[in-house]
Formats: structure tokens, sequence, C-alpha cells
């Protein structure tokens, strides 16, 4: 086991404030006069190697607004986003910048509504991969049930704790199917089998 990265809610937090408020500049810019629909998505990260963060997603569209790639890459440049990309969206031309670890783009949808989109970096809470809380203890077996004897309760693959990978590769144990191989990751087998 391992403790939550120090510090690591309070820069998950701060970033989603950052690229929030950078966003709102950008399509106030792009599209002044116009309130976008928000969209926020926190989206789960891991490694191989077992590390687990988060990474923090906006959209936003100012529905209805007309904005050309060019007058977008103005804005970012102008907020100081820089090494730009430019791409083919699904309704024309698309465009990518960063800074700091932070991504904006913007993109049309094909009926022609600009879409601004940026990414926070991802912020690891973990370093290394815990292992679930177990799926069985004493307290909680059931008439005519133990506990497995192969995992003691855990329900997950004793190799990979699991995570599916050892040392970044697949585990031999259970092949990435993560359960203990002999209660499928109930955790309890019947007596008498
Ligand atoms: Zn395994
Ligand atoms: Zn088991």
């Amino acid at each position: 086991m391992s403790e939550e990265i120090e510090g690591a809610a309070e820069e998950f937090e701060r970033s989603a404030n950052r690229l929030r408020s950078e966003l709102r500049a950008l399509a106030a810019a792009v599209a002044p006069g116009v309130e976008p629909a928000v969209e926020e998505r926190i989206q789960e990260r891991r490694t191989t190697r077992g590390a687990m963060g988060s990474q923090f997603t906006v959209t936003m569209t100012p529905v209805g607004a007309s904005c050309t790639a060019a007058a977008a890459s103005d804005a970012m440049a102008a907020a100081g986003w820089c090494s730009f990309e430019t791409g083919e969206g699904p309704g024309g031309p698309s465009l990518k910048a960063r800074r700091d670890g932070f991504e904006v783009g913007l993109f049309s949808r094909p009926s022609g509504d600009p879409v601004i989109w940026g990414k926070a970096p991802v912020v690891w809470f973990h370093d290394r991969w815990i292992r679930p809380p177990r799926a069985a203890g004493p307290q909680t077996s059931a008439p005519g049930y133990r506990l497995c004897r192969l995992c003691d309760g855990w329900g997950t693959c004793g190799e990979c704790e699991g995570l599916g990978f050892v040392d970044g590769s697949r585990c031999v144990e259970c092949g990435l199917a993560m359960d203990c191989s002999s209660c499928g990751g109930s955790g309890r087998e019947r007596l008498g089998s």
C-alpha cells in the first residue's frame, strides 16, 4: 500500500480551475457574447506499472457562433499558447496548442458549431497500484462458505494484486484476468469444495 501522493488533490483542483478559466477566456475571445455549453470530464489514467492518476478535460461549445481557425489561432497566441498544430476536423480545419503541460484546441462540428476543448496535465494520485479492498473477510462469510484458501478472501490475483501487470508485463498468473483463479473474485468458496 502507498499513501496518496501529498498535495495531489490540491494540484488537481488548481489545474482544473486554471483550465476552466483559460477556456472561458478563449471562448469569450472567439465567440463574444455567446454563452457556451460546457462539458467537464475526469478521466482515470493508469500506467502498466500501476501508477494512478486523473486528467481533467473540458469542452465548451458556443452553439451558433461562427469562428474560423485563424481567429481562434490569433486568440490562442494572444493568450500565450504556443506549439501550434493544425489538422483536419469533422467540419473543417482544426487547431491545437500547448503550454505548461496543458493542451487546448478548436474544431468545428459538421453543423458548423465551433468546439473549444482543453486538457489539463494528468495528476498522479498514487505512484503505484493499491490492491482493492478484500472481497470477503471472516465477518462477511455466509453459512456454507469459507474464505477462499488461495487468496484468503482478497478476491484478486495474488501475483499482481489485481492490476493485471507485474513490472510492466502482463501477469502470467491471471493473464490480465485480475481475479483470483480459484474463487473468481468473490473471496469465498463453498465448504467441502
Ligand atoms: Zn495477476
Ligand atoms: Zn480466491
